[in-house]
């Protein structure tokens, strides 16, 4: 499962939940991004910061682990680098399943190698109920899309919150919330 992950909250991990129940996988990786490219015009939390509150988060479920390929590898963060760093480190047959966002996905089989992705990956595009995916939207052919009602969370949501001093309580978990606060994090509005 591929993010920026500013902060992790709970409609990620409902969607993590619900995906590997729905395809029968039997784990996820939650793997943060490392230079998000696309945002160069939003301040981003650093790589470090959101990665401990994706282990933070993820730590009490046993399907659940944390990759560091994003954000140990220099440069830009492509999803097929991620995919082909991630096949490489698990043995023959293993499916491999990348989940996201349905517009994050759209936007990775419109710009950046689509081929190689497609072919590394099923993909699976999460939605938050009654989005409209952003034009063009994704392309059949090895994708589902698949709506999680607990994504009405958003983790811009979560930051706008902290920055006007409303709780996050039950929308991240607490130790996420907790780490936000001793950190001083989203304290400005990180939006554009
Ligand atoms: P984003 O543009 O910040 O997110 C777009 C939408 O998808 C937001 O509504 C976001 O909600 C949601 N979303 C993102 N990740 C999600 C997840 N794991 N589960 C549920 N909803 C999610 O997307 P991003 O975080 O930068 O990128 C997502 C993934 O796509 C990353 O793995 C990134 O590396 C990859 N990506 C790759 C390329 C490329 O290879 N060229 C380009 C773009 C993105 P929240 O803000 O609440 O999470």
């Amino acid at each position: 499962m591929g993010g920026t992950f500013d902060p992790i909250h709970f409609g990620h991990l409902v969607a993590a939940s619900e995906v590997a129940h729905q395809f029968g996988l039997a784990e996820v990786w939650f793997v943060p991004t490392g230079n998000p490219w696309q945002k160069h015009d939003q301040q981003v939390s650093s790589a470090e910061d959101r990665y401990l509150m994706t282990v933070i988060a993820t730590a009490a479920d046993a399907r659940f682990s944390v990759s560091r390929v994003d954000v140990d590898r220099p440069g830009p963060t492509y999803t097929a680098d991620t995919l082909k760093e991630l096949r490489q480190s698990l043995p023959e047959p293993t499916d491999l399943y990348f989940i996201t966002g349905a517009d994050a996905l759209a936007d990775i089989l419109t710009w950046e190698r689509t081929d190689e992705v497609r072919e590394l990956a099923y993909l699976i595009g999460v939605t938050r109920p009654g989005h409209v995916l952003a034009d063009p939207g994704v392309a059949p052919g090895r994708t589902t899309l698949f709506e999680v009602p607990a994504l009405a969370i958003s983790s811009t949501d979560c930051r706008e919150r902290v920055a006007r001093g409303a709780p996050i309580d039950y929308l991240v978990p607490a130790g996420v919330a907790s780490y936000i606060a001793k950190r001083g994090m989203y304290r400005r509005v990180t939006t554009p």
